[in-house]
């Protein structure tokens, strides 16, 4: 039997922690540092907590290769695991202590693109989508109540089928739903889409494979995606769900906050909020946002 102190520390499992952190310890970077002594500790506690098997890691490290497939420009499949782990909420939870009146944010999800079209406030984004008309009209607001001009709204939403344009050939049949506005001096904002619906996270990647296998909920509540920049304002990414869902109490991201539920408002034909004569019945949704100080 060896006396080397090599052989003796990978003969004991504590030993093994031990030197990892030692090591580990060393990160010039103390925020660094600090993750990834904390990672390491819960990691080796997690690893020894369930007797994790080689043939079960080797399975996790297999998945993580496979998620890496399944993203690309709009689409983050690990974005869904972190959603559906419930990590993402955590982590905007503990970070914005949020003032009373202002907007909830929650999670920005798989599908935002950094390069949406810009459309002028007031027209119509759905370029092609289908679905029943949607009017969404409100103000932005500072904490003060007063409009804030110049805000650069991001708005993003799925279809009547429950897919969104990145879910498609961007190239040939996209962007589609999906819009930049720039508020006024009024801090107004307004566009006609498409009504979004209820969907299931995406079907042919992997984290849809986990939520079967686990919680069996793989639902989300129909939304409209914001993500809303202005100077001097903390930035707001955020949804305005439908207070008509079934999925509201079972969302399979856990985003839903009662302050983000919306009244979609369905009316016969007629003429809209905006003036705009409708032959067919369409739906409103008249929502405000109020940004907090950077
Ligand atoms: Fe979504």
């Amino acid at each position: 039997m060896s006396s080397s102190p090599v052989q003796h520390v990978y003969d004991d499992s504590d030993l093994i922690t031990q030197e990892v952190l030692k090591r580990y310890e060393s990160t010039p970077d103390p925020r660094l540092r600090a993750i990834m002594l904390s990672f390491i500790r819960h990691m080796h506690s997690f690893v020894r907590d369930i007797q994790l098997t080689p043939e079960e890691w080797t399975a996790a490290v297999e998945l993580l290769q496979e998620t890496g497939k399944w993203c690309g420009p709009g689409r983050n499949e690990f974005i869904i695991f972190s959603d559906a782990l419930g990590i993402s909420m955590l982590t905007i939870t503990q970070a914005y202590k949020r003032p009373p009146g202002a907007t909830e944010p929650t999670l920005i999800g798989p599908f935002m693109l950094e390069d949406a079209p810009r459309f002028e406030m007031g027209t119509d984004i759905s370029a092609g989508a289908q679905g029943t008309p949607m009017f969404a009209h409100g103000r932005v607001l500072d904490s003060q109540g007063k409009p804030v001009a110049h805000a650069e709204i991001d708005v993003w939403h799925s279809d009547d089928r429950g897919l969104y344009d990145v879910q498609e050939d961007l190239a040939t049949k996209g962007p589609w739903a999906r819009a930049k506005l720039f508020t006024g001096a009024d801090g107004r904002y307004s566009f006609w889409s498409v009504l979004p619906v209820d969907y299931p996270v995406p079907q042919d990647g992997t984290a849809v494979n986990m939520l079967r296998a686990t919680t069996g909920r793989t639902w989300r509540p129909a939304h409209l995606h914001f993500r809303i920049l202005a100077q001097g304002l903390r930035p707001l990414v955020t949804h305005i769900f439908d207070r008509n869902s079934q999925y509201l109490d079972s969302d399979a991201v856990f985003g839903v906050r009662p302050s983000l539920i919306g009244d979609f408002v369905h009316h016969k034909a007629g003429t809209a909020p905006d003036g705009r004569a409708m032959s067919q019945p369409y739906c409103t949704l008249d929502y405000d946002f109020v940004m907090i100080p950077d």
